[in-house]
């Protein structure tokens, strides 16, 4: 199948599992995971299926893909962030999902203000509290970050991001999904946010994600194929 065969794919599933949800067809967005695929992938996506939202891990991919590719394109920085890539995060991203310290919280404010532009931030946070992932950890750390988010004037934090277990069940998937809502729900009654956005879901758990309330499902494997 072509990558704007499995794009159509993709949304018509979404649109599925949104209106499950309770929600409108479209009020789940997809992020198309390019990571590892060449910059003609991405290319292909946009011209044939009009996918303009695009997801990359790492910064130095993002600066030798996004020179190449139409200026039309918006940029997400999903992967773990090292404080000392968050300068040219802010200059080439236009949203980051994966803030998890106060300190990478500094360098993108800085980063973003020398640019003179806004970023669209997400909180990630690592509800499964494995060791092997990034995230912040704990409702505390979460609420306290929020706030030092919500004071940096060229951030604009726009909610949550979280990653699953990789071979979790539908049941504990839920769990996961609902307690990151519930989490976003309580930051935004406790701190007076807007907190609309919820990344969450991958290939193999987006239907669970959006049944769980997520707005922005990240989707590489089913779009590109095999990394
Ligand atoms: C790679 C990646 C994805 C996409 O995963 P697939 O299983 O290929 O859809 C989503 N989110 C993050 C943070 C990733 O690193």
């Amino acid at each position: 199948m072509s990558i704007a065969e499995n794009i159509a794919q993709i949304r018509a599933m979404i649109a599925e599992y949104s209106l499950a949800s309770g929600r409108p067809a479209d009020a789940v967005r997809l992020l198309a995971v390019s990571k590892t695929f060449p910059a003609a992938d991405i290319a292909e996506a946009r011209e044939t299926a009009q996918q303009f939202m695009f997801g990359e891990n790492r910064v130095q991919e993002l600066a030798e893909k996004a020179p190449v590719l139409p200026d039309d394109i918006q940029w997400h920085i999903i992967g773990h962030l090292q404080s000392n890539k968050a300068a040219k995060a802010a200059e080439l991203a236009h949203w980051v999902h994966s803030v998890d310290s106060e300190k990478l919280l500094n360098k993108l404010q800085t980063g973003a203000e020398a640019g003179n532009r806004t970023l669209k931030i997400l909180l990630e946070v690592n509800w499964t509290g494995e060791e092997s992932k990034s995230g912040i950890r704990g409702t505390d750390e979460a609420l306290r970050l929020a706030e030092k988010a919500a004071s940096c004037k060229n951030l604009q934090l726009n909610g949550l991001m979280t990653m699953a277990e990789f071979d979790a069940t539908e049941a504990r998937l839920r769990e996961t999904f609902s307690g990151v809502r519930e989490l976003r729900n309580r930051m935004e009654r406790e701190l007076g946010l807007a907190l609309p956005e919820l990344s969450m879901g991958m290939s193999g758990d987006f239907r669970e994600a959006i049944l769980e309330g997520a707005t922005i499902v990240r989707i590489g494997t089913a779009i590109f194929g095999r990394r």
